[in-house]
């Protein structure tokens, strides 16, 4: 029997994030994992290998498309698609890697198998070689993540039908490629696979891809993917898929409830994530399990057994990495004496596309919905002087400010590098700074910032100069 004074299950950004932070607070930690790499979905399969992926077929695209206005002649231009996996694969290692040493520097013990709770207080780690271990702790987190949902009448196969996972190994690169969802795993994968040649059809079930961000920010990246060939259908009802053996097939009603099929090499299903639970043993616990399989927990973060925590994906909301690391600190330093803090309404959602959408806090049609008065600054990367002087002009950051004391509402953003434009307005939101405040600030001239600058001043009740 093991003794620690924390038991951390799964080690995604959630388990990994928790280990370090209580091993550097000075507390025995163990970290248990069934996979033999550290770094869960996020680094495995999820946010690491599709940013490699989305960089280098942005680049593919960029020397097909672009580079010839810049001046550069290019004779012939040529995918490798063995190195474009291999490289990701490196990136993958590289940052696997990076938390074998991270567990070393910590002195963390790493327990590789699947954690499995007897009951309140004892866990059971079982080893791929069928070895038990029995970890008894003080405190537990379970930061077990999630998995692939689908839907009734489609049924992953991961050969033809397949996941986010398996569509970041592909073993060639599909001809024909049609995705179940256009949230942000079917965006992202439709960019990475169109820019490389593949013929990609979205299907999406609302009217609108990315149909939880602001409205515009859909509308927008709908047109600029359609422009790169991606074919959009949105108000499409997917019932059935099958595995032809060498292609795989779709069957669902459109718009106008007409029975429709389509057919091509693959089928990716990217129509959510649910939590994952499975081998926990949660049976032989008192933690609760809510309607749609999520732990329940209190605003400590806490399940319904005392010492019990739960993290991350598991938890359900938003299903984002820098969301289960915040959680993580949080449980973990109030756990040990230092509370702070996870500020939910100011999770920012990036998709990955190019050019990027990030958003934070309320979106235009939430806050119509619920009647709150505000006012939008708006501003395009076309009237941007650095967007122009390198070709990315397609977009615009819009803010949302309320009427009465000037504060951040929302932040949305479509253009290039809005995903590290947005995180300043995430810091005005934390922080409760006025858009006023937020336009008064000095932003390097020429950058892309200057985009949020220019919303800032017209969201603060200003005209801007430059438009
Ligand atoms: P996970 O990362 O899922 O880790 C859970 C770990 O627990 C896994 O390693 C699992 O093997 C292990 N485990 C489960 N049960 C047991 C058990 N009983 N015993 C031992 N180990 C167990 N988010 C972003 O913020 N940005 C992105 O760009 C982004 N891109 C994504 C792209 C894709 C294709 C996908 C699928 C997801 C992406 N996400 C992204 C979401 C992100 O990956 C998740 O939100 C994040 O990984 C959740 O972290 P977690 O720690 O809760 O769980
Ligand atoms: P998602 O919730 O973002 O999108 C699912 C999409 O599928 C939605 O647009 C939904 O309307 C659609 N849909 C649902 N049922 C359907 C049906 N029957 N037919 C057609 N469409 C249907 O989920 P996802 O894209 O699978 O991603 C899963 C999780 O991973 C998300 O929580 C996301 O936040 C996370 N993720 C994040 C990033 C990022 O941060 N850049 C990237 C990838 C994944």
């Amino acid at each position: 029997m093991e003794q620690y004074d924390l038991a951390v299950i799964g080690s995604g950004p959630g388990g990994y994030v928790a280990a370090i932070r209580a091993a550097q607070l000075g507390y025995k930690t163990a970290l248990i994992e069934k996979y033999s790499t550290l770094g869960g979905t996020c680094t495995n399969v999820g946010c690491i290998p599709t940013k490699a992926l989305l960089d280098s077929t942005h680049h593919y695209f960029d020397a097909l498309h672009n580079f010839k206005a810049h001046g550069i002649e290019t004779t012939t231009v040529q995918l490798n698609f063995t190195q474009l996996n291999k490289r990701k694969a490196e990136v993958v290692l590289k940052n696997t890697q990076g938390l074998d040493y991270l567990m070393k520097k910590n002195s963390i013990t790493r327990l590789l198998g699947t954690g499995s709770f007897t009951d309140n207080s004892t866990l059971q780690v079982r080893g791929n070689d069928g070895a038990i271990t029995t970890v008894k702790a003080a405190k537990y987190i379970i930061a077990t993540g999630s998995k692939p949902a689908t839907i009734p009448g489609v049924a992953i196969d991961k050969k033809r039908i397949i996941t986010s996972t398996e569509a970041l190994s592909l073993p060639e690169q599909p001809k024909n490629l049609v995705i179940i969802g256009g949230g942000v795993i079917g965006v992202e994968m439709a960019s990475v696979f169109s820019r490389i040649g593949t013929n990609v059809t979205i299907l999406e079930y609302a009217d609108q891809i990315i149909p939880t961000m602001d409205r515009e920010l859909g509308s927008s990246l709908r047109k600029i993917l359609e422009k790169e060939g991606v074919k959009i259908l949105t108000q499409q009802s997917v019932y059935k898929a099958d595995n032809l053996g060498s292609t795989a097939k779709v069957w669902y009603r459109n718009s106008s409830n007409a029975e429709q099929e389509i057919e091509a090499d693959y089928v990716l299903v990217a129509v959510g994530r649910k939590p994952y639970v499975q081998g926990l043993g949660l049976e032989n616990t008192g933690v609760q399990l809510s309607q749609r399989g999520t732990v329940v927990t209190n605003a400590a973060l806490e399940t319904t057994v005392p010492g019990i925590y739960a993290i991350g994906d598991v938890i359900g909301g938003a299903m984002l990495a820098h969301k289960a690391e915040e959680e993580a600190m949080y449980v973990v330093e109030s756990m040990f004496g230092h509370p702070h803090q996870v500020k939910y309404d100011c999770i920012p959602g990036v998709v990955y596309t190019w050019p990027e959408v990030a958003s934070v806090g309320l979106t235009e049609e939430e806050l119509k919905r619920d009647g709150i008065p505000y006012r939008v600054g708006k501003f395009p990367f076309a009237a941007n002087a650095r967007a122009r002087a390198g070709m990315d002009t397609d977009g615009f950051a819009k803010v949302l400010i309320d009427t009465k004391y000037g504060e951040i509402l929302g932040a949305h953003v479509i253009g290039a590098r809005a995903a590290d434009l947005v995180t300043q307005a995430i810091a005005g939101k934390t922080f409760e700074i006025t858009a006023d405040e937020m336009a008064r600030a000095f932003y390097p001239h020429p950058t892309y910032s200057e985009v949020m600058k220019e919303a800032w001043v017209i969201g603060s009740g200003r005209p801007s100069v430059n438009i």
